[in-house]
């Protein structure tokens, strides 16, 4: 009778185990869309059959945040698989100014080292040396030495961002080529063999895109204020050589994706006794956007293409039998053309006022008060900083002038002095919740962050200048804020979740499907039960 009941509660304790802790995936796949917001997502997913429809069969929530102000590559792609805000990771922004650095822009870059001789905010040595805290990858490397760390994108600090400190194999797109910063790391043949065959497809035009209906429905040209490009029924064709047209266009992602399957097949990746973690970060939707706003055919052209080269890319991956893990999400969303959004009604959509850049106040200020100098360094929203070589009373003028005449333009929903956001606690709980203080206090770090922060209101882009973008993101409002975070495995049940999270929790949930241990409140991310057994302590 003893002997059946130990039997009994053997076989209960085994089923119970594995319904608990399913066996863990060999193979970690994290894509990140640049510039997928969940806006997008919501409208685009009925028209997706290829990867991007993949995740409709496993777990996705479409209320996932990025949930600090500064809305950029850096800062988002250095939440996602470190489990930390960039408040905690160190990178507030993609350029950040440091007045002790000797080159006269000031600008440092989020992913390079700038002690580097001869290195520049726009060349620059690619390295992870701003990152302050451990990725995934890195951690997985301490625990199991024999885990690889491989990350692949369209852009250096996407890649950096994601793999971290050790890495394995990164490779990025240069602009001619897939590149690596990693020194005394073989160069695998697959990486070679993909850049010979890139070369001569750039040399090569790219033909027009034929527009589906859904995507035609959006072909209404647009003029754009300043620059009067025309933009809105573009189809990504690109002459020949043209590596601007290339970056913009679903090419670029597809040669990415390529670039990751050869890096699957000849590390045999997800093989191996211990897990593997492969990044992905696709930069191609980011350009578009930027090229010719979200809301157009052109974007519609690129989503639909980029769900085939996912698609593509997965297919493969099934072919390997590798049991993986698959993650989907963004380091930011993004805002249309306030050309475009005024014909849909949305009536305060507007650019900056050029008198709202740092150089132009600054300039006005230094007059006012009798200054010389460039008296503040910025852009027009986010950090701006109050030139060193000013004596501290005057530096506490320029402050005080500055803050009022930000608060006063009628495009300005707040300006902070650094000491507002420094004494704000970190926040907690649901980010939608956030003030506009506790979403800058996120992405505020003491050493790198502005001595004033400066926020536009809602719908108004922070380009005056439309030659070269006419796009971008990088507000603390929820356009540029929500993004998807979906899961998918082979085998696993749909689960559609209406609940927040933010891109913070993907880390500790991965952790947790791969018994990595993570102590307990050590990120500022949580493990999500919908998706992981995790830890109950
Ligand atoms: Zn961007």
């Amino acid at each position: 009778m003893r002997k059946f009941m130990l039997a009994a509660a053997a076989a209960l304790f085994a089923t119970q185990s594995a319904a608990q802790a399913p066996r863990p995936p060999k193979l970690l796949v994290v894509i990140s869309v640049d510039q997928f917001s969940a806006d997008l997502w919501d409208e685009y997913r009925p028209q997706f059959t290829g990867g991007l429809a993949r995740f409709e069969a496993g777990t996705t929530f479409h209320n996932g945040y990025q949930s600090h102000a500064a809305t950029e590559t850096c800062p988002g792609h250095s939440t996602i698989l470190t489990g930390d805000h960039p408040a905690t990771t160190g990178v507030i922004a993609n350029n950040w100014v440091d007045q002790s650095v000797t080159r006269s822009d000031k600008s440092v870059y989020c992913a390079e080292n700038e002690q580097a001789p001869g290195s520049s905010s726009i060349s620059y040595k690619v390295s992870d040396q701003h990152l302050r805290v451990a990725t995934l990858g890195d951690r997985m490397k301490a625990v199991w030495p024999t885990s690889r760390n491989v990350a692949v994108s369209g852009k250096d600090r996407a890649a950096v961002m994601m793999s971290g400190h050790h890495a394995d194999q990164r490779w990025y797109w240069d602009g001619k080529q897939y590149v690596t910063d990693l020194a005394g790391v073989p160069v695998p043949r697959s990486v070679t063999l993909a850049n010979a065959a890139l070369q001569k497809v750039l040399a090569a035009p790219g033909e027009p895109l034929q527009p589906p209906p859904f995507c035609s429905g959006k072909a209404q040209p647009i003029t754009v204020e300043g620059s009067g490009k025309v933009v809105g029924n573009g189809t990504l064709a690109r002459a020949a050589g043209d590596a601007a047209g290339f970056r913009a266009s679903p090419a670029l992602d597809g040669s990415t994706l390529a670039v990751a399957a050869g890096l699957v097949q000849e590390m045999n990746l997800g093989r191996a006794a211990t897990p593997d973690l492969l990044s992905i970060s696709l930069s191609a939707t980011d350009y578009v956007g930027h090229a010719y706003g979200p809301g157009g055919q052109e974007m519609c052209l690129q989503l639909l293409d980029l769900d085939r080269e996912i698609g593509d890319f997965l297919a493969f991956l099934d072919r390997t039998g590798v049991d993986y893990q698959l993650v989907l999400t963004a380091d930011h969303g993004g805002l249309d053309i306030p050309e475009r959004l005024r014909l849909h009604g949305v009536s305060d959509a507007a650019r900056v006022d050029p008198a709202l850049g740092a150089a132009a106040m600054g300039k006005r200020i230094g007059q006012q008060l009798g200054l010389s100098g460039p008296v503040l360094i910025g852009e027009f929203t986010g950090d701006v900083y109050i030139d060193k070589a000013l004596k501290p009373a005057d530096r506490t003028r320029v402050l005080k002038e500055a803050l009022a005449a930000y608060r006063a333009h009628p495009q300005v929903a707040a300006a902070y002095s650094r000491e507002q956001v420094a004494k704000t606690p970190m926040p907690t709980g649901n980010p939608v919740q956030w003030t506009l203080l506790q979403r800058a206090r996120a992405s505020f770090d003491d050493q790198r962050s502005g001595d004033i922060l400066v926020f536009l209101k809602p719908n108004i882009t922070p380009i005056a200048d439309t030659s070269r973008y006419v796009s971008t993101h990088g507000s603390p409002w929820d356009y540029d804020r929500r993004v998807p975070i979906a899961f998918w495995r082979k085998g696993q049940a749909p689960s559609e979740r209406e609940d927040v999270v933010e891109t913070t929790d993907i880390m500790p949930t991965l952790a947790a499907m791969i018994g990595l241990p993570l102590t307990p409140g050590s990120v500022d991310g949580h493990c999500l039960a919908a998706v992981a057994a995790c830890q109950s302590r």
